[in-house]
This record gives structure tokens, sequence and C-alpha cells, in this order.
């Protein structure tokens, strides 16, 4: 079955997908993690989004929708979680036409609900590995050795959109412009709301209970 993993930035997309990719062997397509990922090798794609990804403002759709794109032509039947795709209402339009054309399907849209204080003490705590990518938390989940990462010994950081004025400015993008994107799915059914506060596990399970 196919995701999409739905919720503002913090809600926990990334964690649960890395859950998913592991014990499910899903396929993750994180358009975030992409766009890091061409900003670092500095590809054209990544000069393109860099200035919109540091200052914390969306993508231009049709940037977006190409990127997808291409990784859906690529998938050879995977099942796959969208994560941080679509974030407006024309980027779902796209998508659903995207994967008529290869006769693909979402099985469950699953929105992940956190209060917004919850939201803004994990983003602005939030450190993340350069290397893995591995996430850490400066008071939940620290690294063992401060600056290292547990798992590859990679430096670990906090991510330029992580700093407080940066977190402001996502989260009015995702109200303005995400936002709608939730009445999209509602209305086109499949969708579920699952707490997304308390364990990482905890959250594993509310989502595997949908059938996942
Ligand atoms: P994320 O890692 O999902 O929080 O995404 C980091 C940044 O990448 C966002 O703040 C946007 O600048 C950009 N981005 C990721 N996904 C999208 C998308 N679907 N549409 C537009 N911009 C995106």
């Amino acid at each position: 079955m196919n995701l999409i993993l739905f919720g503002p930035p913090g809600a926990g997309k990334g964690t649960q997908s890395a859950l998913l990719v592991e014990r499910l062997k899903m396929r993750q397509i994180s358009t975030g993690d992409l766009f890091r990922e061409a900003m670092n090798k500095q590809t054209a794609l990544g000069k393109r989004a860099k200035e919109f990804v540091d200052a914390g403002k969306l993508v231009p759709d049709e940037i977006v929708i190409g990127m997808v794109d291409e990784v859906l032509e690529k998938l050879n039947g995977q099942s796959f979680i969208l994560d941080g795709f679509p974030r407006t209402v024309p980027q779902a339009e796209a998508l659903a036409a995207l994967l008529l054309r290869r006769s693909l399907s979402i099985g469950r849209v699953v929105f992940l609900e956190v209060p917004r204080v919850e939201l803004l003490s994990r983003l602005s705590g939030r450190r993340v590995c350069t290397k893995c990518g591995a996430v850490y938390h400066v008071e939940s989940k620290p690294a063992k050795i401060q600056g290292v990462c547990d798992v590859c010994g990679g430096e670990v950081v906090q991510r330029k959109d992580d700093r407080e004025s940066v977190i402001r400015i996502r989260l009015e993008e995702y109200d303005q412009s995400t936002a709608p994107v939730k009445d999209f799915y509602k209305k086109a059914g499949r969708s579920v709301e699952i707490d997304g506060t308390g364990d990482t596990e905890a959250v594993f399970s509310r989502i595997r209970s949908q059938g996942v």
C-alpha cells in the first residue's frame, strides 16, 4: 500500500517514514531530503531550491512536481511513502494526475496531529546528522557525544531552517498553503487522523492500526 504522511513541520513524518522503511521495506520519498541532497551536491535543482529552503519558504510547485515525477518513474513497483509532498493543493492535483498516468494509487493519507507548542520545541531542539540523516533532540534525544552521530560518527548540526526565525515562516507557510491540502484529502476519503504525540513506537503502532 502507498501512503501519504501529512503534517506540519516537526510532526514526525521523517521519523515515522524511517520506521516504515526499516520494518515494512517501503520506499520513502521525502521532498525535503531530496532538496537537501541536491543542495549539498550543488546540482542545478539544488541551486534553484536553496533560496526557498533556507528561507523556510515553499519551493515553487513546478520544481517540486517535476522532481517527484522523476522519482515515481524509477519506483519499479515498490510501495512508497510520500513524506512532505504534496504541500499545496496544486501539488495534490498534480500528484493525482501523475499517479493516474502510472496506474498507481494512495491507500491511506495519514495526518499526524501535534499541538503547535510541541512542534516549536521539537523543531528548535532538533539536530541532524549531516552524513546519515539520523535525527536527535537536544533534550529528549541528545547524541551520546555532543555534535557526533551515534550511528555513523558524522557531524550533528542544527538545520539552517530549524532556527527560530525560519521555523516561524515555515509554520506560516504550512497554515497558508499546506493546511488546505488536508481538506482536499478529507473530501477524497481514505484519510485518517493520528495522534502524533508521545513515544515514537506508540505513534508507529497507531499508524499500523490503520491497516498500514
Ligand atoms: P522538510 O524537510 O519536509 O521540512 O522540507 C524542508 C524544506 O524543503 C521546506 O521548508 C521547503 O522549503 C522545501 N520543500 C519540501 N517539500 C516541499 C514541497 N512539497 N513543496 C514545496 N517545498 C518543499
